[in-house]
């Protein structure tokens, strides 16, 4: 059996003459930029994600960078503020904290539940810190009472990097929802993607929401009059029309994310092999199955022989990145263990029983 990490073509197809007709529709109406089926899309997701604002942008780096901006602009946050952000993330989260002059401070992860712990976040709050960028990383919530707690008591932003958590719950309410705003990427290969680039924020914050759009748009509060030094940031109507088609499909492929990963949970029996623990249904959309090991190189090498494509979430974490030269003598002993031990298994909504049955054999027979 071949079975690629990810079969993008597969996942298209499943929608396929829905996703045809959409941009059929686009192509043939002549506009092609801040129209009606960005707004529709706005509207819906912001619906479903259970918050009063959408803002589509280009992308899901854009949607962080440019709400930390916002920020600044409102007076919320100033350059040299420090953010509180999981060492163990994707390099765009911490990019938009540094691109903003803004310091990023790093928390380690747990090893058993990869999240951040509530006392690490506590013990590294000082007087300089503004906020908490959490980010819901390989589709887990990371979310918890707690957090908001510290929060409130400390007049904390909690903003949510949702850029691999679409469609997560936390109790009643969306990852996405949870926090005073929330960046979304719509990469093609997140669980809600576009054909090409896209992002976007959401929040309850009317003026959060008018300032993003303001500064993605050259920073004109009305027609070639600028409020702000802007940029152009924006979602196009393709993407937006094929979003709000997958959109309708979101939860159901969710579902098929969530039954393949139970077939891991149950099928995979290897001593040599970690799996993070499970959570409660719902409050793991799966983006990305990720297994340890020492052996991580050979695992990886058995599968690839054996037909089966894995990536690594993520083999250098930010602040061993060469761009990131000030933070190299930090030490931060189980992200970095992490990366050394990462491996992720092909997920996708696309993928057949068989084909996650077969990954589980394969991972099984691997004797290092
Ligand atoms: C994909 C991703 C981003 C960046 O989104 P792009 O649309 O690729 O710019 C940010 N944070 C996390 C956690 C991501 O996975």
């Amino acid at each position: 059996m071949n079975i690629p990490y990810l079969d993008l073509k597969s996942i298209t197809a499943q929608h396929g003459e829905e996703i045809q007709r959409a941009v059929a529709e686009i192509v043939d109406s002549g506009w092609y930029l801040q129209g009606n089926a960005v707004q529709l899309f706005e509207q819906h997701y912001a619906s479903y994600i259970g918050a009063e604002h959408c803002v589509g942008v280009a992308n899901g780096l854009d949607a962080l960078t440019l709400t930390l901006r916002a920020y600044k602009e409102l007076g919320k946050l100033n350059e040299g503020d420090e953010v509180l952000v999981p060492a163990n993330t994707f390099l765009a989260t911490v990019l938009s904290i540094t691109e903003n002059n803004l310091k990023p401070i790093f928390i380690d992860v747990d090893e058993d539940t990869l999240d951040i712990h509530t006392e690490s976040i506590e013990q590294a709050i000082t007087a300089n810190t503004k906020a908490i960028l959490l980010v819901h990383l390989y589709g887990r919530c990371t979310y918890n009472s707690r957090i908001q707690d510290l929060c409130n008591k400390n007049h904390l932003l909690l903003i949510e990097d949702n850029a691999q958590a679409h469609g997560c719950r936390y109790g009643e309410r969306r990852t996405g929802s949870l926090g005073h705003a929330a960046c979304h990427s719509f990469y093609p290969g997140k669980n809600l993607g576009a054909l090409g680039d896209g992002g976007a924020v959401t929040t309850n914050d009317e003026a959060l929401a008018q300032t993003i759009r303001t500064i993605a748009n050259y920073g004109f509060s009305e027609k070639y009059v600028a409020a702000y030094k802007g940029r152009n940031s924006r979602l196009d109507e393709i993407q937006a029309a094929v979003l709000d088609v997958k959109l309708n499909h979101l939860d159901n492929d969710n579902n098929r994310r969530i039954n393949i990963a139970r077939t891991y949970y149950k099928g995979i029996r290897n001593e040599a092999i970690r799996l993070p623990k499970m959570m409660e249904t719902g409050t793991n959309v799966y983006h990305i199955f990720p297994v340890f090991t020492p052996q991580r190189d050979a695992l990886k090498q058995h599968l690839q022989d054996h037909g089966i494509q894995t990536l690594i979430h993520y083999p250098i974490p930010p602040h061993r990145q060469a761009c990131y030269k000030e933070w190299s003598h930090l030490s931060l002993p189980v992200t970095e263990r992490l990366a050394q031990e990462e491996l992720s298994l092909p997920l996708h909504p696309a993928m057949s029983n068989e084909e996650a049955a077969y990954v589980v054999d394969i991972v099984n027979s691997f004797n290092p």
